[in-house]
């Protein structure tokens, strides 16, 4: 039987995509990469998904695990002919333990709507990325995504308890478990941010966290972007980890301005920080984070009076992707981390990379994590464009990677960034990293060519003779 005539054994016809232009839908994902696909299935149970994986395992066809497609680095686009799987129908908040503050949760199931669900019992789910309204769960999991709020909270990984998980080889396993600390490798941690490459997640075991009883956002102003990454180190110098620190300059401000009209004022920068938690202590920690602006210059200063303020002031923060829209049809958002004390000159570096080479950029970023994000409006259709594009991002990677910071701060590695791998890892590292991978995945059939640049593996490199032979067993 034909591969798809295969598929459609075990799944109904609604649940089973191969004509041509569906399959297009599918070629890529927020990013700039297309991809190819074979097919395209939608599971609507665990079983389902792991008789679609022993299917593609038979035909030695590529596996590639989709949320929403919402990433950026082309970690769900499959490189070579592959099955989508697209988790989006296991979207059941299957049951919350509000005395134990979790959730079973399926991975289609969107970001935000959780939140949403445990709202009114006072919880809700802390990894809060900018796409929190399109995003799954799964899709979370599979990037390690982060957001505003996981500068106090941790991104993904410190809020997954225990992950079901379908092998290359189709077969249903639980790792972790609901107690704090199971025994056992912290096989979790490893699955968290492997981007589909170690098995596709199926139920998931998410902590909720106890809404703050009190917050107070503020909105600071200032006439340099230098002045409000300085101001980004003092406030945590000063000994307060706000909730959340976001950055956006001048360019960023007026494209939400134009979008959403939210009042934000039209300067070089601004600096959006959060406190929460005990009534007794926001006021003063958000004196802490005012006294530490103005002492870095800022011109002004608000704090949001009203739950109105305060939204206003989060849509503007929250529509910043969205209103580049507005500015170019096309658009290319980079990450990279930098140390926070490294944010000034990195940030220098970068506008003076983007106007070398005569881009347009806008910047709006996790100050708080060092998490940068220059995104760049372009139109993909201006010969050669794209290609500057992309040279200007991997010199801001370089820069980044060159002041002590990772090669990604939650987008994930993907494809995007995978042969800059490389310039942070040894290659023993990659071989490590190859061989755990070859634990999960021993056919290389779960998402491909993706993190780790063709060659990790040391004997790939002819490195074997170079290593104590103590290192490869
Ligand atoms: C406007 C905009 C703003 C964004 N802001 C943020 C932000 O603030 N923080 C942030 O971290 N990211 C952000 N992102 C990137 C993106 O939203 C995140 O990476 C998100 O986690 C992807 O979720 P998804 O459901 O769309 O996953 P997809 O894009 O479908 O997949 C992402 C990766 O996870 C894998 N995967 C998906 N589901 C599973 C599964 N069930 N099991 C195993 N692997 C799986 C895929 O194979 C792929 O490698 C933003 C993107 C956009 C477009």
């Amino acid at each position: 039987m034909s591969f798809a005539a295969d598929l459609r054994a075990v799944l109904a016809d609604d649940q089973v995509l191969d004509h041509p232009l569906d399959l297009h839908v599918y070629a890529k994902d927020a990013g700039v990469t297309p991809g190819i696909v074979a097919a395209v299935v939608f599971p609507e149970s665990s079983e389902q998904v792991a008789a679609a994986v022993k299917i593609a395992a038979k035909h030695e066809v590529p596996i590639v695990a989709r949320g929403a497609g919402t990433g950026l680095s082309g970690g769900a686009v499959p490189t070579r002919p592959g099955l989508i799987v697209a988790l989006t129908r296991l979207n059941q908040i299957e049951e919350v333990d509000e005395a134990a503050r979790t959730a079973w949760v399926g991975p289609g199931v969107i970001n935000l709507d959780l939140s949403a669900h445990t709202m009114p019992l006072g919880l809700h789910y802390a990894p809060d990325p900018s796409s929190q309204s399109a995003c799954t769960i799964g899709g979370n999991v599979g990037t390690n995504a982060g957001g505003p709020h996981c500068l106090a909270e941790g991104t993904t990984v410190s809020h997954i308890l225990a992950l079901e998980l379908i092998t290359a080889e189709g077969e249903i396993v639980m790792l972790g478990g609901a107690e704090p600390d199971p025994l056992g490798l912290d096989l979790v941690g490893v699955v968290v941010g492997s981007e589909g490459t170690m098995g596709l997640v199926t139920r998931i075991l998410v902590k909720l966290t106890e809404n703050p009883p009190e917050v107070r956002t503020l909105l600071l102003a200032f006439d340099s972007i230098e002045a409000a990454a300085a101001a980004v180190s003092a406030v945590i110098a000063a000994g307060v980890v706000p909730a959340a620190m976001e950055l956006m300059d001048q360019p960023m401000i007026e494209a939400v301005e134009n979008f959403k009209s939210c009042g934000f004022p039209i300067t070089a920068a601004v600096l959006i920080a959060e406190v929460a938690g005990h009534p007794a202590a926001v006021d003063s920690e958000a004196a802490v984070v005012a006294q530490a602006g103005r002492d870095a210059g800022a011109t002004e200063i608000r704090i949001a009076a009203t739950e109105i303020e305060r939204d206003l002031i989060w849509l503007g923060r929250k529509s910043a992707f969205g209103a580049v829209a507005y500015a170019a049809p096309d658009y290319y958002l980079h990450d990279t981390v930098v140390p926070r004390t490294r944010l000034v000159e990195t940030m220098s570096a970068i506008y003076e990379i983007g106007a070398r080479h005569g881009i347009q950029m806008l910047n709006v970023f996790h100050a708080g994590d060092g998490n940068l994000h220059p995104l760049v409006a372009f139109d993909a259709k201006e010969p050669g464009m794209l290609e500057r594009v992309k040279a200007a991002a991997d010199e801001m990677v370089r820069v980044s990677i060159g002041v002590g910071g990772a090669l990604s701060g939650e987008h994930g590695v993907g494809l995007e960034k995978r042969d800059l791998m490389g310039e942070v890892f040894s290659p023993m590292d990659l071989d490590a990293q190859a061989r755990l991978r070859e634990a999960f995945d021993p056919k290389g059939l779960l998402n491909p060519d993706k993190i780790l640049p063709e060659g990790s593996r040391c004997y790939d490199f002819g490195l074997v003779a170079n290593l104590e032979p103590d290192s490869l067993k």
